[in-house]
């Protein structure tokens, strides 16, 4: 009897080993399905180009940060357009516009932080979401952008210069729209008060802005 139980038990652990090993599989396995997962979200949200975060990445941000601090302020949208980026394309080729694209990306990214969100919503044009800031220090982080990128030294294999690469900013602050449409639309009139006056340059929204700009702004969106 005793023989007949030891045979038994030593039975029993045996499967119970088998199944004991069957279930780490399957959690590794599921371990690394949800890595995987977890790589391809994080991928969603990432420009491929650039390694910055992406549109989708930035329609979220946008309307999180336009909903936490249209009432609080001190929220700020940035977008940057690269000058003449068509002449770029047009003169060296596509894939020294898209090495252009990259060098720019890097150069923003040196401003991401916890306050500051760094994305390349499409095109040649970038955006900067900064929390914790008011006017004047969106402004003066958009200059140090714009001169930031113009510092940038391209150079074509087997010797030559590009023309240098220069930037547009449009500044505004969450507290001064009315929804994330406005707030969008108030950095977008003074990137384009910027390209008006000359590009290169750095402009903060205002309401006189506004006004003086809404005309002449509607004729450059029919020209387009
Ligand atoms: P402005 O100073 O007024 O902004 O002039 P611009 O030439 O930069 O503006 P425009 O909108 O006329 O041209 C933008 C160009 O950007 C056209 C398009 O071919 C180019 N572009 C957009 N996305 C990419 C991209 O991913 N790679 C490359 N190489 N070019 C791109
Ligand atoms: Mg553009
Ligand atoms: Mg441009």
């Amino acid at each position: 009897a005793i023989a007949e139980i030891k045979t038994v038990t030593e039975k029993t652990l045996a499967a119970n080993g088998n199944v004991m090993a069957e279930a780490e599989n399957k959690s590794a396995s599921l371990q690394e399905m949800r890595r995987k997962l977890n790589e391809y979200k994080r991928l969603a949200y990432i420009d491929s180009l650039t390694g910055l975060f992406n549109r989708r990445a930035f329609d979220d941000r946008m309307a999180s940060a336009f909903a936490k601090y249209r009432k609080l302020g001190g929220c700020a949208l940035i977008l940057a357009d690269i000058d003449h980026f068509k002449r770029f394309n047009d003169t060296y080729g596509h894939p020294v516009g898209d090495r252009v694209l990259t060098a720019v990306g890097q150069s923003l990214a040196k401003f991401a932080g916890r306050n500051i969100f760094v994305a390349r919503p499409g095109g040649e044009e970038f955006a900067l979401i900064a929390e914790n800031m008011s006017a004047e220090e969106a402004g003066r982080l958009a200059e140090l952008v714009r001169q930031e990128v113009a510092s940038i030294n391209f150079e074509i294999k087997g010797g030559g210069k590009i023309d240098p690469v220069t930037i547009s900013l449009g500044v505004s602050m969450a507290d001064d729209a009315l929804d994330g449409v406005e707030f969008y639309q108030n950095s977008d009139l003074a990137l384009y008060s910027s390209k008006n006056g000359g590009r290169n340059r750095t402009t903060v929204y205002s309401m006189e802005l506004r006004g003086a700009l809404s005309n002449s702004r509607l004729m450059y969106t029919k020209a387009i």
